[in-house]
């Protein structure tokens, strides 16, 4: 029953016929979109790349193609000859609606199952079955246009990198790690066994030792891969446009960055204004609470710790500052959204809410009787508030000093508020450069310092002397750029010399044999006449997303992944046969458990976890002391293994296994 193509020519898109060319033959192909039967006459709206056509079977001129149309069914493959011919009433829904194609043949290239959802513009399938069935979601126009918009944004940035003399230069996938912060993906080595390359989080260090290699202007649209819990606006592996230059000043960068940016926001349709601003670090997160401000609206924060007195604040038991800001037009909010509010406020880390009114008869507050009605009026004062705001003022815990906890928290609620209350103007695009960042923070998790960037940003120069003794003071040469509170990317002047790079390894707490190992040839490469160099990275997914007026990363992304990393049409992760983890001398362990032991040591048990589940019930003793941890609460079916590290020899030992039974 199929037509084979043979020589078959197409000579239209289906969505370019308009009403200039009726009279006219025409051949198009595509998919069936809607088939309607009305007896005599067969309407089927078929659907390319293009847009859709609507084409008319005729039962008593063409009875073949009309017999011919009966068979078909939505999303089967045909070429349709025909004339197209002026409709007499046009269809105002469709570019093509002034015209139909009369058909005189049709050919049946391919049959389809029923999709299990209708390729429409608008669909209600969920996101995972659009992913699952990728390929019929991108039948559809939305994920056309974005994925073409895409492709002209990056485009576009080649040609604008190119006439600025740069160079687009590939970097290896199969490396060793980069240090960005994130988990890496590994790759074993089937020639090395035992060795295993990393794919790069960024090619930072080979952008770097382009410089020294003198190619004084490098770009690339890289792929960068990172190993990290996903949310929506980040992927595994995601695009980067990479940049790095020779002898760079903070502004040559920016300036390349924003002719990109003007550039590429051009092709969206939209006009973005450069210079964009800059704030520093501490104001942003001091008067928008955000390390990436949407600066679309106001609802600055001001800081009111003065506000309570000491009294006050130990019954509220508030520690650290406390943050306010007006939100237009809430005086109104019940006593249930002041609540709500307040709810919210503690999920973002809030210690308390506190809330003023500030209405024509006259101003009140949920923390009058506490602070007092001067206090009071000073709190709506400082914030601006206008007749008919509502007044938010937030305290939070300060884990860490110096983190403005109470700022973030209120930034957090900037951003609701102003969402809620319609103050963001979606209409605008608001760049924002940010600079003045701390070279370190502090990690709760590790109990140590650790870069705010990566480690090879630049230290502004007049804080190196406090690298050892103050780490905390120390600025770096580090900046983002942030559109419409997104943040697009990041970068810096890097540290371009031996010592200081190493001096910077050192306070990080990497030993010396640590240093070698890891980054040694780095180090060398930075001892034979490196160049003062920086450069930045933008996130291109994120770009397309918001150029495309999408919410999700998905949405710009052909095939992407869900956020537990897994892509449902192409069914990966996946497992692999045994004899390729042989090959590689590689060996998946089902499950693995590594609780710490008191000796300071730590325990690794690898398992089977039986289809019913069940635990073992054993004790396993610590070489080390007279201490015990108990297996009985783990979930083992099958074989186990037990071992131990002792945390000074840094050694394993096994220390027992077997097959369990439950
Ligand atoms: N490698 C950095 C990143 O991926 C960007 C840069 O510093 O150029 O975030």
């Amino acid at each position: 029953m199929l037509d084979f193509l043979g020589e078959l020519k197409r000579t239209h898109y289906c969505g370019v016929l308009r009403a200039s060319d009726a009279g006219r033959a025409a051949t198009i192909m595509g998919w069936v979109h809607r088939r309607r039967d009305l007896g005599n006459l067969l309407f089927l709206d078929v659907r390319d790349r293009s847009g859709i056509v609507q084409v008319v079977f005729n039962k008593e001129t063409q009875p073949e193609a009309h017999a011919k149309a009966e068979h078909v069914r939505s999303e089967f493959v045909v070429a349709v000859e025909g004339k197209v011919t002026e409709r007499e009433k046009a269809n105002p829904e469709l570019a093509t609606g002034e015209i139909d194609l009369v058909a005189t043949k049709l050919h049946i290239l391919n049959t389809a199952k029923t999709p299990p959802f209708p390729v429409e513009e608008e669909i209600s399938a969920s996101e995972e079955t659009r992913l699952r069935y990728r390929y019929l979601d991108l039948r559809r126009p939305r994920p056309h246009r974005n994925l073409a918009l895409r492709h002209k944004i990056l485009l576009e940035m080649r040609k604008t990198m190119d006439e600025m003399g740069f160079i687009e230069v590939e970097t290896p996938m199969l490396t060793r790690s980069t240090p960005e912060g994130a988990r890496d993906y590994l790759v074993p080595s089937r020639v090395h066994h035992g060795q295993f390359y990393a794919l790069p989080q960024s090619p930072q260090i080979f952008k770097q030792i382009l410089m020294i290699g003198g190619l004084d202007r490098y770009f690339q649209i890289v792929k960068c891969f990172r190993d990290e819990d996903l949310r929506a606006d980040r992927q595994p592996e995601f695009t980067q446009l990479d940049v790095e230059m020779s002898f760079p000043r903070q502004e040559d960068i920016f300036s390349v960055i924003e002719n990109v940016m003007v550039r590429a926001c051009a092709v969206a349709g939209i006009e973005a204004q450069a210079p964009f601003p800059h704030m520093l670090y501490k104001d942003a997160i001091r008067k928008y609470g955000s390390d990436k401000p949407d600066m679309r609206f106001g609802m600055e924060l001001h800081e009111v710790t003065n506000c309570f007195p000491a009294e006050a604040k130990q019954k509220l038991q508030i520690g650290g500052n406390v943050f306010v800001l007006a939100a237009p037009g809430a005086a109104a909010y019940s006593r249930k959204q002041l609540d709500e509010l307040a709810e919210k406020a503690k999920g973002h880390g809030a210690r308390g809410a506190y809330f003023v009114k500030v209405a024509a008869e006259g101003i009140t507050s949920t923390v009058e009787k506490l602070i007092g009605a001067e206090n009071v009026k000073k709190l709506a004062e400082t914030c601006g508030a206008k007749t008919g705001d509502l007044v938010v003022a937030v305290a939070a815990k300060e884990e860490i000093k110096g983190t403005e906890a109470a700022a973030l928290v209120a930034g957090q609620m900037r951003l609701q508020l102003g969402e809620a209350l319609g103050q963001i103007d979606k209409t605008q695009w608001k760049f924002l450069w940010l600079t003045g960042f701390p070279l370190f923070e502090w990690s709760g998790t590790d109990k140590t310092w650790v870069s705010a960037q990566h480690p090879f940003t630049g230290i502004e120069d007049e804080d190196l002397e406090k690298l050892e003794s103050a780490p905390w003071e120390v600025r770096s040469k580090g900046y983002d750029l942030v559109l419409n509170g997104v943040e697009l990317g990041s970068g810096s002047i890097r540290i371009h010399r031996q010592d200081i790079q190493e001096r910077l390894f050192k306070a990080l707490g990497l030993t010396e044999e640590q240093l070698r190992r890891r980054f040694g040839f780095f180090l060398d490469a930075l001892t034979y006449g490196t160049p003062p160099h920086g450069g930045i990275a933008l996130g291109l997914d994120r770009v397309t997303m918001l150029l495309a007026g999408e919410k999700s990363i998905r949405e710009v992304i052909a095939f992407a992944k869900t956020t537990a990393a897994v892509d449902l049409m192409a069914e990966s992760p996946s497992t692999v046969d045994e004899e390729q983890l042989d090959d590689l001398s590689v060996r998946a362990i089902p499950n693995v458990l590594r609780p710490r032991c008191s000796c300071g040591g730590v325990w690794r048990i690898s398992f089977e976890r039986g289809p019913k589940g069940g635990g073992l019930a054993k004790d396993l003793f610590c070489p080390l002391g007279d201490h015990k941890i108990t297996l009985a609460s783990v979930d083992i079916n099958g074989w186990w293994l037990a071992e131990h590290l002792n945390p000074v020899t840094k050694k394993w030992t096994i220390i027992d296994g077997g097959k369990g039974t439950t």
